[in-house]
């Protein structure tokens, strides 16, 4: 994603005009998503969360944060009776949440800083809420635990969907601080996470996965088609109603049309614990540069995401438990001449 946008071998420059000219910073102002989830959520923390244990602390959190008015008003003033640990001394009436951060990605530090946007997409109520821990647990099949005093400001129960969004413009400015540990700009220095998303247009063609649902696999797609077709066919629910989470143009534009937590229609028989990726291509091409490195930067981040083995990531017509294998081309020759899934574990091998 970090070369230069070139116009295709396929498609004279004149597609897209003005796209050439457009400087970065004169495009749109997109917001840079450093993290984004949705998924089912659930409640914590508190004098009355008796899930947590009376000694058990927060993963952003010290007793030292207590004294910095920045945190303090995240917590109650005194512990409550019998506790020692700060998850039981947060003020439930607070806005505070929980999600499972990979701190390569989302630093600690950074994470301290940030104002999310948490949202409950079926009402579309919205608040900001502070980083507090990490959790839930993976095995709940849960994405987040939100303070009760939120998820009812929210109209959210146990279970309900929630979508929490930190992008680069809402970090919480820091005060220049003495300590040998310097601050640096959060933008630039958090490591490359989930790349950024061109838009997210839901597709109606997806379902929720069962809760507990492993995502262990990923299925690699050529739409075999126009990015506009792709993105046409994928939100009409009166045809063939398919989906995929996400679709990469030839220029590595990646849009998403699915949650990562729900399942999309991409490979009938595999698509319950997979997450499908759409590459634009013709039958006869190969991956554009730009979008091999976008495919490559989403790959890795899921990988890391889902906890996904590199073993599986496979071409549509190679996926374990595909009810057709043979009976498709896709994902044609986009990642090598030969139609294998040599050629695809080949292509990993050589950039993921
Ligand atoms: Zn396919």
């Amino acid at each position: 994603m970090t070369q230069k946008r070139k116009p295709s071998k396929k498609k004279p420059a004149a597609k897209r005009p003005q796209r050439k000219k457009t400087a970065k910073q004169k495009i749109q102002p997109v917001e840079e998503i450093l993290f984004r989830v949705e998924g089912k959520m659930s409640t914590f923390g508190g004098p009355r969360d008796t899930g947590m244990s009376a000694d058990e602390g927060l993963a952003l959190f010290t007793p030292a944060d207590l004294q910095d008015p920045k945190y303090s008003y995240l917590f109650l003033p005194t512990p409550p009776p019998g506790t020692t640990g700060l998850g039981r001394r947060l003020n439930p009436d607070k806005y505070y949440f929980a999600c499972r951060w990979n701190y390569n990605d989302t630093p600690r530090e950074f994470l301290k800083r940030a104002l999310a946007r948490v949202e409950n997409p079926a009402n579309g109520r919205t608040a900001d809420a502070r980083p507090a821990d990490w959790g839930p647990n993976i095995s709940t099949g849960r994405a987040a635990d939100l303070s009760p005093g939120l998820a009812a400001a929210l109209g959210l129960q146990t279970d309900d969907v929630v979508r929490i969004t930190i992008s680069a413009l809402r970090a919480i400015p820091v005060k220049p601080v003495k300590s040998a540990k310097q601050a640096a700009p959060v933008s630039r220095t958090a490591p490359p996470g989930k790349p950024v998303i061109k838009q997210f247009i839901r597709s109606p063609n997806c379902s929720s996965r069962n809760v507990g649902t492993k995502i262990d696999k990923i299925v690699l797609h050529c739409t075999e088609g126009s990015l506009a077709s792709a993105l046409a066919e994928f939100q009409t629910s009166d045809s063939r109603k398919v989906s995929a989470h996400y679709v990469i143009d030839r220029n590595g534009d990646i849009y998403q049309m699915v949650n990562d937590a729900d399942c999309a229609n991409h490979c009938m028989g595999a698509n319950t614990g997979s997450i499908g990726i759409e590459h634009v291509g013709s039958e006869t091409d190969a991956l554009a540069a730009p979008q091999a490195a976008a495919s490559a930067a989403l790959i890795r981040w899921l990988l890391q995401e889902h906890q996904i083995p590199r073993t599986n990531i496979f071409g549509h017509d190679f996926t374990p438990g595909y009810s057709r294998p043979g009976g498709t081309s896709c994902p044609d020759k986009l990642f090598g001449p030969t139609h294998s899934q040599a050629t695809i574990a080949a292509w990993i091998a050589a950039n993921v």
